[in-house]
């Protein structure tokens, strides 16, 4: 067999229902970045579509793009990486959700602007220092931004933020940032009715973290977070099962078709156990093409191995053996590696 990714789009709905079902009356953006975290856009976003979906977190405008082809014109597509001028007009003229996080962004959004105002989220900075508009700019821009709503050149709809994520105390103190300067949008600019500042995890656990919108991509495709709450904690259910085949035996080592040209981190050799026809064995080494692991009675080629998934490991526990997280493992593999919806 060669390796594939199987994606299983029943468990997706069920991930989908539970993390509507714990943040409503919030709303769900589904984050689709880096191909949906490796999943496939495209099968991705239509069957959210065919949930109910209405949001989409695209991260960069080419991704925007795609999605609005795929969704059409009653999806709210959100990017928040907007570089110069093109970037801009792509993104007005496709109707796109733009994040803006710093004042030349919003006058290269405003001078795209077309008949329809341009829709502008601000993006406050509240600590991660990624992007995001720094507290001591915040007054500047709020007003330039009513300026520009005032000609119609942009319609301010929300205030955003991202949160680390790592410890209540740093979250409270983001949040506390987010609040002072969303009163200051409020009391220049009106209501505002799109706030949001959770990802996957302060969605879960944190009821004041969800105002309006919760962005998630992780817990959609069940993948929990690194050192965290099982997956049963969350009720979420991991969607994707990769597999790969045996392309021979040797004595004690057998030789499986994928390998860190596939998006396997070579990292990962001697850390981890893989699923086999006799239960888990070690992976000892991994290659360019292809990985070696500890045998069991009856080996033969074209037994079929699970590197994670159903019934076996998950991306967050190769993850947590390296050091990492779910997401590192699962949008690298290899978009050559076939995907299957079932
Ligand atoms: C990736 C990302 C998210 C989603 O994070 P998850 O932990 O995968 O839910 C939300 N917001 C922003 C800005 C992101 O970059």
């Amino acid at each position: 067999m060669t390796a594939t990714l199987t994606v299983d789009l029943e468990a997706f709905d069920r991930n989908i229902a539970t993390v509507r079902g714990r943040v409503a009356p919030a709303e769900v953006m589904l984050v689709v970045k880096n191909d949906a975290y490796g999943h496939g856009l495209d099968a991705i976003v239509d069957r959210a579509l065919s949930r109910g979906i209405r949001w989409f977190g695209a991260f960069d405008v080419a991704t925007g793009l795609r999605v609005r082809d795929r969704a059409g014109e009653s999806a709210r597509i959100f990017s928040w990486l907007v570089f110069g001028r093109g970037d801009a007009a792509d993104a007005v003229n496709a109707g796109l959700d733009i994040g803006v996080g710093d004042a030349d962004t919003l006058e290269e959004v405003a001078a795209a602007a077309t008949d329809r105002p341009a829709r502008v989220h601000l993006k406050i900075d509240t600590g991660l220092h990624r992007n995001g508009i720094r507290p001591e700019s915040w007054d500047a821009v709020l007003d330039r931004a009513a300026e520009l709503a005032t000609r119609r050149a942009i319609e301010v709809v929300g205030v955003w933020s991202h949160i680390a994520e790592a410890s209540d105390a740093d979250d409270d103190a983001a949040r506390a940032l987010y609040e002072a300067a969303l009163r200051r949008a409020e009391s220049v600019l009106g209501t505002l009715p799109l706030r949001h500042l959770a990802a996957s995890a302060a969605s879960f656990a944190r009821a004041d973290f969800r105002y309006d919108l919760v962005r998630v991509g992780a817990f959609c495709y069940g993948i929990r977070p690194a050192g965290g709450p099982s997956d049963a904690d969350l009720g979420i259910e991991p969607i994707a099962s990769l597999d790969a085949g045996v392309v021979s035996v040797s004595g004690s080592e057998v030789r499986v078709d994928i390998g860190s040209a596939d998006g396997i981190p070579s990292i990962l050799a001697g850390a981890i156990e893989v699923s086999t026809p006799d239960g888990p064995r070690r992976v000892r080494a991994i290659g360019a093409t292809c990985m070696m692991i500890d045998a069991w009675p009856r080996a033969t080629a074209g037994q079929a191995v699970r590197i994670y998934g159903r019934d076996a490991a998950s991306a967050t526990d190769l993850a947590e053996a390296v050091d990492t997280i779910g997401e590192e493992i699962a949008v690298r593999i290899s978009p050559l590696i076939e995907r299957v919806y079932a």
